[in-house]
């Protein structure tokens, strides 16, 4: 199922990102915000409401945290903003280090698209 069709069974639907470019200095967290703003009101034309997007603006050659997936921080993180119980979460994601993060937070429906 694709991930869009959850909302309709009550799920929140969350964005968990690393966004090493800003540590990297390829792009501002200003300009990650702005196009993070045109994406969830592109998602909303399409009836698809994100509840929150959580970014990790850091990388390891800069400096250390407990947010960067493949760790499960950002992940925490939601889960206390929302009360979420992850073990009935889904995760899905691109790359090993996505469903790395999920397990390590508890999700145990990962699904690698
Ligand atoms: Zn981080």
């Amino acid at each position: 199922m694709r991930f869009e069709f959850y909302q309709d069974y009550g799920y929140f639907i969350i964005i968990i990102t690393n966004q090493a470019g800003i540590a990297k200095k390829m792009y501002t967290e200003k300009q990650y915000e702005d196009l993070t703003s045109w994406m969830l009101g592109e998602f909303k034309k399409k009836s698809i409401n994100i509840t929150k997007v959580f970014h990790c603006p850091h990388h390891p050659s800069y400096s250390d945290c407990s947010c960067r997936k493949p760790k499960p921080g950002m992940i925490l993180k939601a889960e206390k903003e929302f009360n979420l119980n992850l073990s009935l979460c889904v995760l899905f994601g691109d790359k090993d280090s996505d469903i790395e993060a999920g397990r390590l937070a508890g999700i145990k429906k990962l699904i690698k698209v």
